[in-house]
């Protein structure tokens, strides 16, 4: 049996199209966790046409459709993902204008450029904005989808506007309040960002990357950097009673729970809401680790860990 017999759809869905497609392709590769199985189909437009012609044509045949950044944030099962996952590499999801449309300190980046790469050229060119998001691993896309940040700030807290190709292949702007960012999350319907329109202001260059440095320093100090990680598994919950944001990490260690392990997943020991894994560990040992640690912190605090990182799963959304 042809990889085209195996997924019959794909020949009417990319043969015309100015994409190139990779059949059952391992997705650990492009994850920081760098495991989990195979994609039924890889594909990367080389266009924002043929993007949405893509994403139109898919939904109207079921087939299901995921956007991958740089995998910071994401576990793939040990089974792969069904349908078509998307990722925009291409150079036209790439591009970074500086001062675009003449306005000052205005970036048009594209979806799929690496944010920490952005960030360089940024301070490069003496604008502030972008830097309290050093050592986040993300593309641009993947980031405001997540709103991406931590202790020094949030992505949305410099976008302007970001573009969108809907599952229907329409192309939306959607301005900064209409995104509605929050606390790791915004109101952004599904659908593929392609491009943000960033708000960055002038700045002396040398103070910046004192500025780098310190933040990469801080982030060295106290997350497990040099450990195949998504980043933090948990977000930091409200807590009812009080209605203050806590660290999920420190109430996983309060619970006693850094270094516990299921087959070659562990709960670090410098940061108790990161979970690490071996080479080889299986995503189902982060599943089963994740329901376990979200078990025992909810039975001795009371307190419902909400996940971060986003799992993919055969057959689910
Ligand atoms: C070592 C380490 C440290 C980290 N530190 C932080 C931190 O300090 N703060 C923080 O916020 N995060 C942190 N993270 C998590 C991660 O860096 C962020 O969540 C980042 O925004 C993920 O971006 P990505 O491009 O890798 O998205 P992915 O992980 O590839 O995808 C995450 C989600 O975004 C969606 N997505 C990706 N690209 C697009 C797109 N173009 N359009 C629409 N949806 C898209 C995916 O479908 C998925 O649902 C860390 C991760 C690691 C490994």
């Amino acid at each position: 049996m042809t990889m085209t017999d195996a997924h019959p759809w794909s020949t009417s869905l990319f043969a015309d199209l100015d994409v190139e497609v990779e059949l059952d392709a391992p997705l650990g590769v492009h994850t920081w966790y760098a495991i989990g199985g195979k994609a039924d189909a890889l594909v990367r437009p080389r266009s924002e046409d043929a993007l949405a012609t893509l994403l139109r044509r898919c939904a109207r045949n079921g087939v299901r459709v995921r956007t991958l950044g740089a995998g910071a944030n994401l576990l793939v099962d040990d089974d792969g993902v069904d349908g078509v996952v998307i990722k925009l590499d291409a150079p036209c999801f790439q591009e970074l204008r500086l001062n675009a449309e003449g306005a000052p300190g205005r970036a048009h980046v594209g979806g799929g450029r690496d944010l920490g790469k952005t960030i360089h050229e940024t301070v490069r060119a003496s604008l502030a904005g972008l830097e309290p998001l050093i050592g986040i691993p993300a593309t641009v896309g993947g980031a405001v989808r997540m709103n991406a940040g931590g202790k020094y700030g949030a992505i949305g807290d410099v976008v302007e506007s970001v573009g969108l190709v809907t599952p229907s292949g329409e192309r939306r702007t959607y301005s900064k309040d209409a995104i509605g960012f929050s606390y790791r999350h915004t109101d952004l319907p599904a659908g593929t960002v392609t491009w943000a329109v960033l708000r960055l202001k002038p700045a002396d260059t040398a103070a910046l990357r004192v500025r780098l440095r310190e933040i990469s320093a801080y982030k060295a100090s106290v997350q497990p950097l040099g450990d195949l990680s998504a980043g933090c598994m948990w977000k930091n919950p409200v807590i009812e009673s009080t209605g203050q944001r806590v660290s999920a990490g420190k109430l996983i260690d309060e619970a006693g729970l850094k270094g516990t392990s299921v087959g070659g997943a562990t709960v670090s020991m410098q940061h108790g809401n990161f979970i690490t894994v071996r080479p080889g560990a299986r995503a189902t040992d982060v599943m089963e680790l994740v329901e376990r640690v979200g078990q025992e912190v909810l039975a001795r605090t009371g307190v419902r860990l909400e996940r971060e990182v986003v799992f993919w799963k055969r057959g689910q959304d």
